[in-house]
């Protein structure tokens, strides 16, 4: 089948998430601007992908405005680890809020079609399970996850009323815990965190007492969810639950990696973070009528994927620094 060629910008490509979607793209024959700062995302994430005359790099935060010319926009940036949008919470806020005026504004003036990567995080610690996007939510607006839960509710508000008010094109995507290769060594985020730990047989960090659940999805299952999102019917706005609705506990997920790697890591307990939500689970019954969308890659396949990732990732590292594998 061919495809119509459009200009896509991906604000955040650099990272996690991003890079991936920019390879996807360009592999359907899109020409791509990535746009990132580099707080969180890297080059290296992007270096196979440079050299493609369709697709370019700038430099840019999105708290200042942006003037390019482009079809579409898939507004990923910002930092979604806890200890990264932790560290410069007003920065965060920013990125979110100051971020979504500007890509509406810039989506408004060319009147282009725009995706908002939006989060579980918007359900808070939720009281209902699993979450529907008719749940509003139970966030705290004043603890140390505020700035993104929050940040991430303003630029919903702000993708709707841009929708009403002037007419845009807009899809919300509530991206629900997301894993694989390419996410950052180092920035705590439990799949990482753990393969990481494993893979040097480092003590694995239980916070709390382990029985919290999480939701993992494949990064390829969550990248194709984006894609058909962006491609539905204009009255598809969302928001959109995207993620994969197999739910297990921390501790489950650390005694997988420890099996899957032949680490002999040892489970240790270290304090539970504020306001860490107690369960997750996405209910897809919408992106599945809306989307014809379901993630397809078990734990199991992502996992083994995501650890061949971070075991040539660790040698890489440790030959860079000089030491002995
Ligand atoms: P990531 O940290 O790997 O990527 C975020 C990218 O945004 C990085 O490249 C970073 O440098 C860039 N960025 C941050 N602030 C910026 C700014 N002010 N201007 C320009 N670029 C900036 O995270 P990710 O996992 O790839 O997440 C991508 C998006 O998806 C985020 O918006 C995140 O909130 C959302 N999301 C991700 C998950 C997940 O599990 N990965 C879950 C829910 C939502
Ligand atoms: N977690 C953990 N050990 C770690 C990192 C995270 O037990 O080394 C827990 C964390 O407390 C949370 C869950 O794993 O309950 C998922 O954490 P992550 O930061 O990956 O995502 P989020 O809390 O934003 O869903």
């Amino acid at each position: 089948m061919s495809v119509v060629s459009k200009r896509i910008l991906v604000t955040g490509g650099a990272g996690f998430l991003g890079s991936h979607l920019c390879e996807r793209l360009l592999a359907a024959g899109h020409d791509v601007l990535c746009v990132d700062n580099y707080f969180t995302g890297r080059r290296s994430n992007l270096a196979h992908l440079i050299g493609n005359p369709r697709f370019e790099v700038m430099r840019h935060d999105v708290t200042f405005p942006l003037y390019v010319e482009v079809d579409e926009i898939y507004n990923l940036a910002c930092p979604a680890s806890p200890v990264h949008y932790q560290h410069d919470p007003v920065q965060t806020t920013k990125t979110s809020v100051h971020g979504a005026i500007n890509m509406l504004g810039l989506a408004k003036r060319l009147r282009a079609k725009i995706l908002q990567a939006s989060t579980s995080e918007v359900y808070g610690d939720p009281a209902v399970h699993p979450q529907t996007e008719a749940y509003w939510g139970n966030v705290n607006p004043i603890g140390f996850r505020s700035c993104y839960d929050e940040g991430k509710r303003c630029a919903e508000t702000l993708f709707f009323d841009y929708h009403r008010q002037h007419r845009l094109r807009i899809k919300v995507a509530r991206i629900f815990n997301t894993y694989g290769p390419r996410m950052h060594p180092q920035d705590g985020r439990v799949v990482s965190n753990f393969i990481m730990q494993a893979l040097s047989g480092a003590p694995i960090t239980i916070y709390g007492d382990g029985s919290q659940t999480r939701s993992f999805c494949y990064v390829d299952d969550l990248v194709e969810g984006l894609i058909r999102l962006m491609e539905s019917p204009d009255d598809v706005t969302g928001p959109v639950n995207i993620g994969n609705p197999v739910e297990m506990s921390i501790r489950d997920l650390a005694e997988a990696v420890i099996e899957m790697t032949g680490s002999r890591s040892t489970l240790v307990k270290a304090p539970l973070p504020a306001d860490d939500p107690i369960q997750r689970r996405p209910d897809i019954t919408l992106a599945r009528s809306l989307l014809g969308w379901e993630p397809r890659v078990a734990l199991r396949d992502g996992l083994e994927r995501t650890i061949a990732y971070f075991a040539v990732l660790r040698k890489e590292l440790e030959m860079a620094e000089g030491s002995p594998a």
